[in-house]
């Protein structure tokens, strides 16, 4: 059986000239039998949350097998010095990968029930993770931010390719009952 749970819920502010700041990710555990999967290790500022997370759930951060990361930019990438053990996967179409990663060419199956779909638009190489759970989930990195990019069907203000990037909404919302943003709470969407 497939479990997910958030961590940590990520945000960011604006600025009165709509510049994001204070930015941190959501960071999301996905269990199955035998691999403990963590998506995203948000900013240092997280670890104290994140690390209770890990408590209130039962396991701990040195149990985690592998770190998915939908994208290199420094608010996904804080705390991966915490899982030492785990294999760190990222797209080929990042810049700047962490220097021990595994490199992958979306869409392959991590293990039964849990692939890795390239989603782009936001930057050439975000991924998002589709979960065969008790429903479907997406952990859609920042290829849907914000609960307000699938309500408005809006590519992120911050993009490669915003014509990419709206493609990449609608193969999330094609697939997923519930979507965990990069940025804000998971929802539902059906
Ligand atoms: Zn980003």
């Amino acid at each position: 059986m497939i479990k997910l749970d958030v961590l940590v819920i990520g945000d960011y502010d604006r600025d009165a000239d709509g510049n994001v700041f204070g930015a941190y990710s959501t960071s999301t555990l996905i269990r199955t039998d035998g691999m403990n999967i963590v998506v995203d290790a948000s900013t240092k500022d997280m670890w104290p949350a994140i690390k209770t997370s890990f408590r209130q759930i039962g396991i701990y951060p040195k149990d985690v097998d592998a770190v998915v990361l939908t994208h290199s930019h420094h608010d996904h990438v804080g705390n991966l010095n915490q899982f030492k053990d785990a294999e760190v996967l990222i797209h080929s179409g990042e810049e700047r990968p962490p220097a021990s990663a595994r490199i992958v060419d979306a869409d392959i199956e991590l293990t039964k029930g849990i692939r890795l779909v390239h989603t782009p638009g936001h930057t050439p190489g975000s991924m998002s993770v589709f979960v065969d759970a008790d429903r479907r989930y997406a952990v859609a990195g920042d290829a849907v931010p914000k609960k307000s990019n699938y309500e408005k069907m809006a590519p992120p203000s911050i993009n490669t390719d915003p014509a990419a990037a709206l493609k990449s909404i609608k193969h999330i919302v094609g697939y997923a009952d519930v979507i965990v943003p990069g940025h804000d709470a998971p929802f539902a969407t059906r």
